[in-house]
């Protein structure tokens, strides 16, 4: 899932022989805050990051982020990128910290394209990706019945019945928040 930004906001070189005061990785709510203090800092941050956005890209409403009543996640992650880009902040997208190994006096970071940049210090915000059930029809689903995160999700199922899938403290946490909006809700659980 990708946006166009606007033309004005320009693309800073990535440099890979030099040594980096920072290194983020993740361009997504956690790295990209981090990454605009540090600029505020005037520390010389490098972001590398799989995609822009991660997971709220695939918020379809978001409801609970103070300021906005409601808007897409799309949207809220443009706008986080924009505000990102008026910084001097090269971005590296696309590719992912696949090697980190603590130096003497620095990180090494090898990308899984085979990039190698320093840092002084690096942050990990590569946040999480939800274990999908690989059946067909999840992936076409999501947003529109397939929810990850039913702290996020709840509210959409006033009324509904709903099957969470799972086990464990995550998907009793589930139960708990679907049990003030779903009508009815089936627990399917695997082997913990
Ligand atoms: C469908 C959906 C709806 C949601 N709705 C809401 C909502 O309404 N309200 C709310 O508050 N929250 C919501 N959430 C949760 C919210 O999106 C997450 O809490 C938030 O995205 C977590 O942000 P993060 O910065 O920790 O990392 P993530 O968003 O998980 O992003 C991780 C980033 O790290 C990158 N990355 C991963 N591995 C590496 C690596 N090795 N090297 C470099 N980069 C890497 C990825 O490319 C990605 O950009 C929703 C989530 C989903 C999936």
């Amino acid at each position: 899932m990708e946006f166009i930004l606007p033309e004005e906001l320009k693309e800073e070189p990535v440099e890979e022989d030099k040594l980096y005061d920072l290194i983020i990785m993740g361009a997504d709510p956690a790295g990209m805050t981090a990454a605009v203090y540090a600029a505020w800092k005037k520390l010389d941050t490098l972001v590398i990051s799989g995609n822009v956005g991660g997971q709220t890209l695939l918020a379809t409403g978001v409801e609970t982020y103070m300021g906005h009543q409601y808007i897409t996640g799309q949207v809220l992650m443009r706008k986080f990128e924009e505000q990102l880009r008026q910084f001097p902040i090269p971005l590296l997208i696309g590719d992912e910290v696949a090697k980190l190994r603590e130096d003497d006096n620095f990180f090494a970071v090898q990308t899984s394209k085979g990039k190698k940049f320093r840092g002084k210090a690096v942050i990990i915000a590569s946040g999480r990706r939800a274990r999908s059930l690989n059946v067909p029809g999840e992936k076409d689903l999501i947003g529109r019945g397939v929810s990850y995160c039913a702290t996020c999700d709840a509210p959409l199922f006033d009324g509904m019945d709903v099957a969470v899938i799972g086990s464990g403290n995550p998907a009793i946490t589930a139960v708990n928040d679907l049990t003030k909006y779903a009508r009815k809700i089936r627990e399917e659980c695997g082997e913990t």
